[in-house]
């Protein structure tokens, strides 16, 4: 199947970058250029985490670097410049609360007290439909590989449970009320299935008018083509649609290297070619039963969008239905988002915001994404340089 469309090209880096000054666009070079070296990328995984744990005087460097590249700002008052700036360029948002991996009844309290002021914020502004919730956010992650592993919970340990997906019902209660959606985030695999079952369960109750609530399916696991087909069809026999975030998976060395350490088969396909055909048919499949499912196709990968693209206009499905979201990740692949908005398409930026000691792990992963291993820095690094090189011959002109 050929997955170029006549329409859209993602080529246009005016359109791409329009709403990057010149010093933003120069900072973005370096940044990426630096990236780029894989061994340079490969030792900041280790160090960063170590510089900022013995308070080094490096945190600014980071923050004016990598933080700003990937959030948008340390708290919720501060992000709120970062979206407007996007609504500014006709862009919308999935609001995303960063912090990872603290693990206390007062803090999954407080991560979710700040989930519902997100909403309250989300609600001030029309360019920020939907947050993401991370259920790690809100239950102990030992909790859920427990349920995971169909393990016997104590007494105490289903009242912490039932408590988590309270926590996840206040927030879609609230996010329903205010009309903004939810997507909650796949983590890994061996403490996904709990996290599954609580957002199917709340779905049948908040999807039933439109879709509120998303689910995560990470393309990279062998069986979830599957699952999402039948959770499709679970939607239409229950009469909900579903929400379905399709992502191909952010975990894959560490999904491979537990597996190994275990001793259990790897739950995530042995190539890339096998994930790319999962991603393209999850899309395809959710395209064909779109009364039953909206989806977020969320990906940086030029030829899934493409292919998305394409269906869409062999379908005669209009690039602003209300159930065809694209989305990438805040400083990634904005010549994706930005030409796909241009010609009509519903796209929102993932923004991530939260202190910068918090959201390290995160920024690890992009970092880690954008080596050259991983083939996405060359083409980041080649839009920009065509951009800056754009802008210099219409500045020598005294056009810009
Ligand atoms: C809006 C948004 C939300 C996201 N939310 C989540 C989330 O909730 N959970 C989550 O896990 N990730 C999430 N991600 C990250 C996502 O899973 C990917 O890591 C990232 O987007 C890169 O994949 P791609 O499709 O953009 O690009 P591509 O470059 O086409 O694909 C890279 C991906 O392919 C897969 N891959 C690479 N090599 C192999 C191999 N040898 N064998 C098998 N598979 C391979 C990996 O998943 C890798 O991340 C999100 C991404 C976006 C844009």
């Amino acid at each position: 199947m050929s997955v170029t469309s006549p329409r859209v090209s993602f080529d246009d880096t005016a359109a791409a970058f329009s709403f990057r000054d010149d010093r933003e666009l120069s900072r973005m070079y370096w940044l990426f250029w630096l990236m780029n070296l894989g061994w340079l990328t490969h030792l900041a995984k280790y160090l960063i985490p170590v510089v900022i744990r013995l308070h080094l005087p490096v945190r600014k460097w980071i923050y004016d670097t990598l933080y700003k590249q990937f959030c948008g700002g340390e708290t919720l008052e501060h992000v709120m410049q970062t979206a407007d700036r996007l609504a500014h360029a006709g862009m919308h948002i999935i609001l995303d609360y960063g912090v990872e991996g603290k693990e206390t009844e007062e803090v999954f309290e407080h991560t979710c007290a700040e989930y519902v002021r997100m909403i309250t914020y989300a609600t001030r502004k029309p360019n920020i439909p939907f947050i993401a919730v991370k259920m790690t956010g809100l239950a102990r992650t030992q909790l859920l590989e427990k349920l995971h592993e169909r393990q016997n919970l104590t007494e105490s340990e289903k009242a912490e449970w039932q408590r988590a997906c309270q926590r996840l019902e206040r927030i879609v209660q609230e996010a329903t009320k205010h009309h903004i959606g939810v997507m909650v985030d796949a983590e890994e695999s061996w403490i996904q299935s709990p996290i599954d079952a609580c957002v199917m369960q709340l779905m049948q109750s908040y999807n039933r008018q439109k879709p509120v609530l998303f689910q995560t399916y990470q393309l990279y696991r062998t069986d979830r083509l599957e699952v999402l087909k039948s959770h499709i069809l679970e939607a239409k026999e229950k009469a909900f649609v579903l929400g379905a975030k399709l992502v191909r998976g952010a975990y894959l060395e560490k999904e491979r290297k537990r597996a190994v350490e275990k001793g259990y088969p790897s739950p995530v396909h042995a190539n890339k070619n096998r994930t790319d055909e999962d991603y393209n048919e999850a899309i395809q499949y959710c395209l064909a039963h779109l009364q039953d499912v909206c989806c977020c196709i969320a990906t940086h990968n030029e030829k899934s969008c493409q292919l998305a693209i394409q269906l869409m206009e062999e379908k005669q499905i209009a690039p602003d239905h209300p159930h065809v979201y694209f989305s990438q990740l805040y400083g990634m692949s904005d010549h994706i988002s930005f030409n796909l908005s241009r010609h009509g398409y519903r796209v929102c930026k993932y923004l991530p915001y939260g202190p910068l000691e918090d959201v390290i792990p995160y920024l690890m992963r992009r970092a880690q994404e954008n080596t050259s291993v991983a083939g996405q820095t060359s083409r980041e690094l080649r839009l920009i340089q065509q951009e800056i090189t754009r802008r210099k011959m219409l500045h020598q002109q005294g056009v810009y």
